[in-house]
């Protein structure tokens, strides 16, 4: 099965979507894919496309100035770009992270100005949740932000922030009120030029390479009152909020990186020759690249069917939020660790993609939250009654 035949009842703009963002990677991002890795550098020129082509933000609503796309075109522009290499797809995926939760509880001029920069250009947006010492356990971070006269001052270590650095705009989570706990949590946009502001080293990593991950230090940030996103003591709330639903974003990355895996695999099989014919003529491998495709059509499914609930806002989005993030990245590891395999000792080279994949589909099953998290998400819907509203 390839990517190449139309399998999907997919509306003709969506279509037209997916045809639009292949023909884009296809010239400008899969080319400089194995570079971008080898060199750990951000992939510019897949960022100077997806620009151009109003590919970096589609999440931003036409009254913004955005491209206005749902959120299946959203997955499958993620998907597509996955599919030629996954840190040109963490451009389009953590600009709605960052500025989703400003999208979901910001004031209207937050909304204004902010999704008004990213839309055109102006600036990526970056989410700044995570920190040294809570990761899984978001709720005990320490960044700090007191009120001042008409200001707020922010201090603090955010650790593991994609695209720092790059980044002009950054949500971040505080703590206003430490008695509060996840009630006592707040967001606010931060700008790079803030006075205050500054980075980390970027994180060696085993895959995503050309996605910078970095620190942000906040060293006495005074950002003006109206920079809080949402009221007082929301902030956590809206970040798991954004959460469900861009944990779906995240299984697109993993199927977009599991076809791109199958697809070389294919194309592979019915080269190499081994007993005198392709290796695809061999029963133990069909049975192989069966199951792949099978796992990517399942994964992709369940993908689109959260894409869905994101778009509408139903309740079982957390659910199927989770659910399509573990599911499709369980699936994405295991379809690309096969893909090496099915091109024996080549697969272990760099000289083919396919162990940049397998690196890179990891981190799938680690950010937004681990597989495990995404579990006690997933049994916390079912035990409370909610699953589907099928
Ligand atoms: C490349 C990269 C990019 C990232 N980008 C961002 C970003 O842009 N913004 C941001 O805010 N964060 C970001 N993160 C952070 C990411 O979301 C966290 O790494 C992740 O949530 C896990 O936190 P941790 O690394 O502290 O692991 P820990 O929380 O220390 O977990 C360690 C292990 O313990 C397990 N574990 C923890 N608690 C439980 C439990 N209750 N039950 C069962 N098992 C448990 C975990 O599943 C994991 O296997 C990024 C991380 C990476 C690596």
């Amino acid at each position: 099965m390839s990517s190449d035949f139309p399998m999907y009842a997919l509306s003709e703009e969506h279509q037209a979507i997916r045809e639009a963002v292949r023909a884009v990677c296809d010239a400008k991002v899969a080319p400089y894919a194995t570079a971008v890795d080898e060199e750990a550098r951000y992939p510019q020129e897949a960022s100077d496309a997806l620009q151009a082509a109003d590919f970096h933000a589609p999440h931003v609503p036409e009254e913004y100035g955005g491209a206005g796309a749902d959120a299946l075109a959203t997955v499958i522009v993620i998907e597509e770009v996955a599919r030629a290499c996954v840190s040109s797809s963490l451009i389009p995926a953590v600009n709605k992270l960052g500025s989703l939760p400003v999208q979901i509880s910001g004031s209207e001029e937050l909304k204004k100005k902010y999704l008004g920069k990213l839309a055109a250009g102006d600036g990526g947006f970056s989410y700044c949740l995570s920190e040294p010492d809570a990761g899984s356990d978001a709720v005990s971070m320490k960044t700090r932000a007191v009120r001042d006269g008409d200001d707020w001052v922010l201090n603090g270590v955010k650790r593991w922030i994609t695209n720092a650095g790059v980044s002009e705009y950054y949500t971040v989570m505080a703590v206003t009120d430490p008695e509060k706990r996840s009630k006592g949590i707040s967001a606010f946009v931060v700008e790079k030029s803030d006075e205050g502001v500054s980075f980390g080293a970027p994180e060696k990593k085993l895959g995503i390479k050309g996605s910078p991950t970095r620190e942000v230090y906040l060293d006495n940030v005074r950002i003006p009152a109206d920079r809080m996103i949402g009221a007082e003591g929301t902030g956590f709330e809206t970040a798991m909020k954004t959460l469900d639903h861009t944990r779906v974003t995240i299984a697109a990355q993993a199927v977009g990186v599991a076809q791109g895996a199958l697809d070389y695999a294919l194309g592979y099989a019915k080269e190499r020759q081994q007993f005198g014919k392709p290796i695809a003529d061999f029963q133990g491998l069909q049975f192989l690249l069966a199951d792949m495709g099978m796992k990517v059509e399942a994964a992709r499914q369940m993908t689109y069917a959260a894409a869905g609930r994101s778009e509408r806002g139903d309740k079982d989005l957390t659910f199927f939020g989770a659910a399509a993030k573990c599911f499709a990245s369980d699936v994405a590891m295991e379809v690309t660790t096969n893909a090496v395999q099915v091109l024996g000792g080549y697969g272990y080279t760099r000289e083919y993609p396919v162990e940049r994949m397998m690196r890179d589909a990891k981190i799938t099953q680690i950010y937004e939250g681990t597989n495990q998290v995404q579990r006690i998400v997933m049994a916390r819907q079912l035990l409370a009654g909610i699953q589907s509203e099928l």
